[in-house]
């Protein structure tokens, strides 16, 4: 058992149906909403809470939520709208998708107490369509438990609150994790991200002022609401409040979904995920998904897994995705398969990013079929220097990163596979001496 409350995982113990709405109210579930419902809080006190805090989004840029939330202007007189992120796209991650499976009613709760908080009557989910087999039935029926217990809907439980959460599932597009992309899918257009400003706190859903937060973020607020912000605090480091659902993928024992405190040391995370696969060595490691720079062994293994240390060791917490690679790993194959999906997932709005995505696949394709040049290592980092900053969204950032870092860290062995016909440097006789 951990030694620590989970937060966003607080079911998981339940033999049967850790879903259901008695094991949610079993473990405190609901009592935060109730406490708002009976007037303890006001939408200026929930916000003050959620700052106090420290929580930040968990969706990738790590932005401080409660601060989000104030931008909202609650107390203009016109619909305002809360949009759940649970377009769960970035590759290596896959924790929202336990949430909506398992502990379904916190991110109800969550979503109805910043609906709230922030003026808004009405809350979408934006569920990713790929989740149509279970996270969305599961999300949907718990939203039906919701209604059906009071929990939601229209003067709720006599309190004059109003609060209606709606579910919408996105077709599989990585770009509608991207916020305004996802608003434009919400309203029926194809997933292309908007032009900022204005942001969508002013001009959001419908041209109405809109918040959108990701699934874990959202539904880490009940706990604070109950437990109040300094417990948050005390969870984790400072900067980092709380904890973090981190998925560990790749060359580990036991990969899957830890929910663990932040600041928690990377060699701790890696013996809980049962320590190297076969006992080989750790070569690199993604630490938040796969756009955010790659860190040598060296760089990530006495670091903590915080935003702010992880920043400090050159790469990003980004979504808590840790892929970890061994010796075995061919730098520049995993380059190329990470290229090629943002490639694909480019939704071809700004030259840079629709264009430059292209070039940095083929020119990596030739690499590995053993027909590039020195001077393509020079024109993948120009290539992905052009590209970064010079785009409508992050998606440009987030194709120019793993390239940046990989030549960065891993240079040598790019170089080894050109001067030998295509030829992995891992697949070399002295591999390991390499
Ligand atoms: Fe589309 Fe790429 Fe431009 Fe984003 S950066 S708007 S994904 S073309």
């Amino acid at each position: 058992m951990p030694e620590h409350d989970l937060v966003c995982f607080a079911t998981r113990g339940f033999d049967s149906e850790p879903w259901s709405l008695d094991n949610y109210l079993s473990v405190g579930g609901y009592r935060a909403w109730q406490r708002v419902l009976d007037g303890e809080l006001d939408r200026a006190a929930i916000i003050e809470q959620v700052k106090a805090s420290g929580l930040r989004g968990r969706g990738g840029a790590g932005f401080p939520t409660g601060l989000k939330h104030s931008f909202m202007p609650r107390e203009a007189p016109m619909q305002k709208y809360l949009v759940c992120n649970s377009d769960e796209s970035e590759p290596g991650t896959c924790h929202d998708r336990e949430i909506l499976r398992l502990n379904p009613h916190s991110l109800i709760e969550g979503m109805a107490i910043s609906a709230y908080a922030m003026g808004a009557t009405v809350a979408y989910n934006y569920i990713r369509g790929e989740f149509i087999d279970e996270p969305v039935p599961r999300f949907e029926a718990a939203l039906q438990e919701a209604y059906d217990a009071g929990w939601l809907g229209k003067d709720i439980r006599g309190s004059g609150i109003d609060v209606d959460i709606h579910t919408f599932v996105g077709a599989g597009a990585y770009i509608c994790g991207e916020e305004t992309g996802l608003l434009e899918s919400l309203e029926g257009k194809p997933g292309k991200p908007r032009f900022k400003p204005p942001f969508p706190a002013q001009h959001g859903l419908y041209g109405a002022p809109t918040t959108i937060n990701n699934t874990q973020s959202l539904a880490s607020i009940p706990t604070i609401i109950l437990k109040g912000p300094q417990w948050f605090v005390d969870v984790g480091v400072e900067g980092s409040s709380g904890t973090a659902i981190f998925s560990i993928s790749g060359h580990v024992e036991r990969p899957g979904n830890y929910e663990l405190p932040l600041g928690i040391p990377f060699r701790k995370l890696l013996e809980i995920a049962g320590g190297m696969l076969g006992g080989r060595e750790l070569k690199a490691v993604i630490p938040g998904g796969s756009s955010v720079p790659v860190m040598p062994a060296g760089n990530i293994i006495d670091a903590t897994m915080d935003f702010d240390a992880i920043k400090a060791a050159g790469s990003s917490l980004g979504t808590g995705a840790v892929v970890v690679m061994d010796e075995t790993t061919c730098m520049v194959g995993m380059l190329r398969r990470i290229s090629r999906f943002y490639y694909a997932e480019s939704c071809g709005q700004c030259t840079p990013c629709r264009e430059g995505t292209g070039w940095l696949y083929r020119v990596l394709t030739r690499v590995m079929e053993g027909t590039g040049t020195h001077a393509d290592l020079d024109m993948l980092v120009d290539v992905a220097n052009k590209i970064e900053g010079h785009t409508i969204c992050a998606l440009g950032d987030a194709a120019a990163w793993p390239v940046q870092s990989f030549l960065k860290h891993f240079r040598h062995e790019f170089e080894y596979m050109i001067d030998h016909g295509g030829r992995s440097i891992v697949a070399a006789p002295d591999a390991a001496a390499a």
